[in-house]
């Protein structure tokens, strides 16, 4: 009676939309977890259905229902007992592209460059949606299109952009310097509203809401994380850890002392390279330990692990308080001044001007501000007479050369849709999708290269946007993003206000709003692979429900006192859970050869085989937009030299 007395309070009964999806399809939740043969009832090209518009569906995204049972039963080996016989679908490409992330996309993209617009492109994709993770969330209150992003945030990266990368930026239309323009930079500050810290009485002791005082990382982003003006003098008074850490909080950020003096510049980085932040924290600043509980949770977003599991080196690379007096010479990371751009669907909008560019009529317009606000026609995604097909819902469980791989003229590519298994042929293969997977789906790799591909283990995220009814309870808290080092969700933001296009972003408190939350399943105290993995799972075992409470209690008891009423002013959740999400770093706190020298994993992954290229991000170890435009280009080169 308790729980549902309080769910009522919550507002678990309201009529948000909550259920999971396969295909566009309302599910219950008993069927989401339906191996993938059962589900031999869909239509077999679901992306043609009348309304398929994966972008409006909320409930569970990300690697929803439906997208992944594939794969996993390929993992467990109990797919190929299960399957029918492969129907032979008669196509045959110059090239099948595995994954329809911005990878993929682009690979598709300079393919067409160098072998013509007419070569015959297959894009095969397991989730509903294209773009990978640069993934879209649309809202709708009345007439009025809300956009969210699920994934991938903006264009920026520790380092500069390639040529390469930056050329396809330009082609698709972005100009990267008219960022500014689109963005009201002073709203949320006129309004008097400022980054803040959310101490949950479970770790703190007390529930409190206090001004963030530091707000960070936040290098030359336009993240419009500065700290209000009184934000010192709030925080040194208020926020409930003891007196001598709040004191150490400000001497950390504000002194620019040299913890490690006599050493020169690279000796100081061997050191930091060789401890964790918290401890860099502990041991070198001789902070008290409520320092390293307030920050705890400060890198999840970041680098998907606590301080605790993150060099003092990429702490410092990464903006994080403490260096300033260190005299480390510049590592040649740290985003280019200027060099952002953040649409409201985040970097969704490069995989969708590239469909543009692959696909016009599935993409319609002309400009990469028009583009913002247009509907994707799906149906036109996977059309007989176009040179570029994109089909969603296909997972690949095999790419093989027929023949023997140095000599074969041609590979056949089976996938796995609506239940049935198809095969087609091509005369190349970009695998453009998660490296874990490869090892899978191409058996006829080296070991060695399939030992490299399987330890690209992803980081997992959870990015949940929250349709509210207003933002008064942010304004009359005077807040624009919470930090909370204790929360299920440690970020809780408003999005950067950008109005483009035809889109015009929530200007006044009394509009409606999209927030969005992070979350980042990490085990501080495993090794930073284990945290993954576990991670993962939890993720996977984790139901919408358990999410949608959590969400409600977490903005209840930060916003409370704002007058949040969860129950009323919740309208919409979209849960974009990323089991599978950045590329794997390396790191030096974890990965030996960092420090020592040797080849890196990704190096011996990413080979080519015969007429099989791959790419993706993990090739570069790098969780970046642009590493994936790189790879994709490198492999489009291989598979077409000579
Ligand atoms: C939550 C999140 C936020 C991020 N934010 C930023 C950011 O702000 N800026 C930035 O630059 N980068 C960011 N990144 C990283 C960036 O999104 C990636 O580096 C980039 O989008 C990766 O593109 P990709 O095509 O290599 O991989 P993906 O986007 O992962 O695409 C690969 C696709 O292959 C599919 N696939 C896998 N196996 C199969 C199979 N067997 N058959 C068919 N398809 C398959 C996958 O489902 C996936 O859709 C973020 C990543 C995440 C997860």
């Amino acid at each position: 009676m308790v729980h549902d007395s309080r769910d009522r309070e919550l507002g678990m009964h309201r009529r948000i939309t909550r259920r999971d999806f396969i295909n566009g399809v309302a599910i219950t939740a008993g069927a989401a977890m339906m191996p993938w043969h059962l589900l031999a009832d869909e239509p077999a090209d679901p992306q043609k259905s009348p309304g398929y518009y994966p972008p409006a569906l909320t409930g569970l995204r990300g690697s929803h229902p439906g997208s992944f049972e594939t794969a996993h039963s390929l993992r467990d080996g109990t797919f190929w007992d299960e399957a029918g016989k492969p129907i032979d679908t008669g196509e045959t490409y110059d090239l099948i592209i595995v994954g329809g992330g911005i990878s993929g996309l682009a690979a598709a993209h300079f393919y067409r460059k160098s072998a013509g617009t007419k070569a015959r492109i297959l894009i095969l994709e397991n989730h509903d949606d294209l773009g990978g993770h640069a993934k879209r969330n649309e809202f709708r209150v009345g007439q009025r299109m809300l956009i969210g992003y699920g994934g991938t945030y903006s264009i920026e990266s520790p380092e500069p952009y390639s040529a390469v990368a930056k050329s396809v930026i330009e082609e698709l239309g972005i100009k990267v310097s008219s960022f500014p323009k689109y963005l009201e930079r002073n709203l949320y500050a006129s309004g008097g509203r400022v980054p803040k810290i959310f101490f949950d009485k479970e770790t703190f002791g007390q529930d409190k809401l206090v001004d963030d005082p530091y707000p960070f990382p936040g290098g030359e982003t336009y993240d419009l994380a500065v700290a209000g003006t009184d934000a010192w003098t709030h925080f040194l008074a208020d926020a409930p850890i003891a007196e001598q850490a709040r004191k150490d909080v400000a001497r950390l950020c504000k002194e620019n002392k040299d913890y490690l003096p006599g050493l020169n510049s690279d000796q100081k980085k061997d050191r930091l390279a060789r401890i964790s932040y918290a401890r860099f924290l502990t041991e070198m600043v001789g902070a008290h330990a409520d320092v390293v509980r307030l920050y705890q949770a400060s890198s999840h977003s970041e680098f998907g692990v606590g301080i605790e599991a993150v060099s003092a080196l990429d702490a410092s690379d990464t903006g994080f308080p403490g260096f300033n007096g260190m005299g480390l010479k510049a590592s040649g990371l740290g985003n280019e001044r200027g060099y952002f751009f953040h649409f409201p669907d985040g970097n969704a909008t490069i995989a969708r001007l590239l469909v543009r560019k692959l696909i016009p009529e599935a993409m319609p317009g002309a400009s990469a501000t028009d583009v913002v606000t247009v509907r994707a026609n799906y149906a036109k995604l996977d059309e007989e007479m176009s040179a570029v097909r994109i089909r969603l819902n296909s997972t690949a469980v095999r790419v093989k050369h027929l023949g023997d791989a140095a000599s074969a003229k041609e590979l056949e590519v089976s996938y796995a849709r609506g239940g049935k298994v198809y095969t087609a042929k091509a005369k190349n293969s970009i695998l453009a999708c998660w490296h874990v997977v490869i090892p899978y789906i191409c058996e006829e790799l080296p070991a060695k290269q399939k030992e490299a591909l399987a330890s690209a283990q992803k980081v997992p995220l959870l990015y949940s946007n929250v349709l509210l009814r207003n933002s008064t309870a942010f304004q009359k808290l005077g807040a624009n993003s919470i930090y909370a080092p204790g929360g299920y969700h440690t970020h809780v933001d408003m999005d950067l206000p950008v109005s483009i296009g035809e889109y015009r972003c929530p200007r006044t408190p009394e509009e409606p709003t999209v927030v969005h939350m992070c979350k980042v399943p990490c085990h501080a105290g495993l090794p930073a692979r284990d945290q993954y993995t576990s991670g993962r799972i939890e993720l996977f075992t984790t139901n919408f429900e358990t999410i949608e409470r959590k969400i409600r209690e977490q903005l209840a008891r930060t916003l409370g006192a704002g007058g949040f009423d969860p129950a009323r002013d919740i309208m919409a959740i979209t849960a974009n859970r990323w089991p599978h999400g950045y590329a794997y770093e390396y790191s030096s706190l974890w990965d030996k050869f960092v420090l020592e020298g040797g080849e890196k994993p990704c190096d011996v992954a990413r080979k080519p085989y015969g007429r099989i290229a791959i790419a993706n991000s993990d090739a570069g170890a790098y969780a970046y937009t642009d590493e994936a435009i790189n790879q994709a280009w490198r492999a489009v080169g291989e598979i077409t030299k000579g």
